[in-house]
């Protein structure tokens, strides 16, 4: 499949933050979001927030409402949100779930959905498994050969189904502003899951579906999620969908090399400014990270505007500095 051509100039584009509600944004969510931020209104474009709130267990209103008072203290502005309203609403991915039904029905008339019986501990055995590649395990088809027959007799024995892709023979290429042109065998991508066996919609599902719906042309997020946007790619393209260009920014690690956590809990944006951490001193530092300031100096997050260039970003992980939330403080 050839990868689609990624302008780095061209028309303004739409871009998105995308945060799930499921605890408080930290420095490492917030340096996302910059970037994200920064790469889209560098080049003109409109930003989309939206709420990624599928998982009822995990979701939670509050965390909703810092993530919003979290980013506007950055002094990052969206234009299309969940309190804003805007053109291709809601925002909130619980109340789009019928957009996720439809997508999984056209893929589904043309036979490139079945349902999966294998459990958590099946997986896990399989994630156990040594796998070449960066792609992480790929499901290796256990259930793509069961018959209308042998699913029944699973579901009447009070078996619940996930139902999965069924990735073609082709491999996925895309490019990655900092990185160029990635691709992944077929072998690597595996059958996506597009919903849970407890019937809520899988995330790699919904993000494409509502990136389509939403017209995003600019995706800007973690590493973290590097693996699943082959995944997306092969969704956007037997959707019929325009693919997005891709930019994965590095995660922030502490010293020993842990990527950001709810555990680092001194270093969320709400314990900083209750610290006393000024928004400029935070994204002073953000802005250093980045790669776009010599040093952590204080600074607004439209003074980086015209410094950003993905070229700059570290290749790898950025390991933040011991007393960091000290350093942030003396800033301020
Ligand atoms: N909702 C995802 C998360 O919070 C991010 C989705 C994305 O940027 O594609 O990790």
């Amino acid at each position: 499949m050839p990868a689609d051509a990624v302008p780095s100039s061209g028309p303004p584009p739409r871009g998105r933050f995308a945060p799930s509600p499921t605890g408080g944004m930290h420095l490492g969510n917030a340096f996302a979001a910059l970037l994200a931020w920064l790469a889209c209104k560098s080049r003109g474009g409109r930003m989309v927030f939206r709420l990624e709130d599928l998982d009822p267990a995990r979701s939670r209103p509050e965390f909703a409402e810092g993530l919003l008072r979290d980013l506007s203290w950055l002094g990052l502005s969206w234009d299309e949100g969940p309190d804003v309203g805007g053109p291709y609403g809601p925002y909130r991915q619980s109340e789009r779930l019928h957009l996720y039904q439809e997508a999984a029905e056209r893929l589904a008339a043309r036979g490139l959905v079945y349902p999966c019986f294998c459990t958590r501990k099946d997986l896990r055995t399989l994630a156990s498994a040594p796998h070449a590649g960066e792609a992480g395990p790929a499901y290796p088809g256990t259930c793509a050969g069961l018959t209308p027959g042998e699913c029944a007799a699973r579901e009447a024995a009070g078996r619940r189904p996930a139902l999965r892709l069924r990735c073609p023979d082709e491999g996925v290429r895309f490019v990655d502003l900092a990185r160029g042109e990635l691709c992944l065998s077929p072998a690597d991508l595996g059958d996506v899951a597009i919903r849970r066996s407890d019937r809520i919609w899988a995330y790699q599902l919904a993000v494409v579906a509502d990136d389509a719906a939403m017209r995003i042309s600019q995706v800007v997020r973690g590493d973290d999620l590097l693996d699943s946007t082959p995944r997306q790619v092969l969704l956007f393209h037997l959707l019929g969908a325009p693919t997005p260009e891709f930019l994965h920014v590095p995660l922030l690690v502490d010293e020993e090399g842990q990527r950001l956590a709810k555990r680092h809990a001194a270093l969320s944006l709400a314990a900083l400014r209750d610290a006393g951490v000024a928004a400029a001193a935070a994204t002073g530092w953000l802005g250093f990270a980045a790669g776009l300031l010599p040093e952590p100096a204080p600074c607004r997050a439209e003074d980086l505007l015209p410094l950003f260039d993905p070229a700059r970003l570290p290749r790898g992980p950025v390991m933040l500095p011991s007393g960091l939330a000290d350093r942030l403080r003396r800033l301020s």
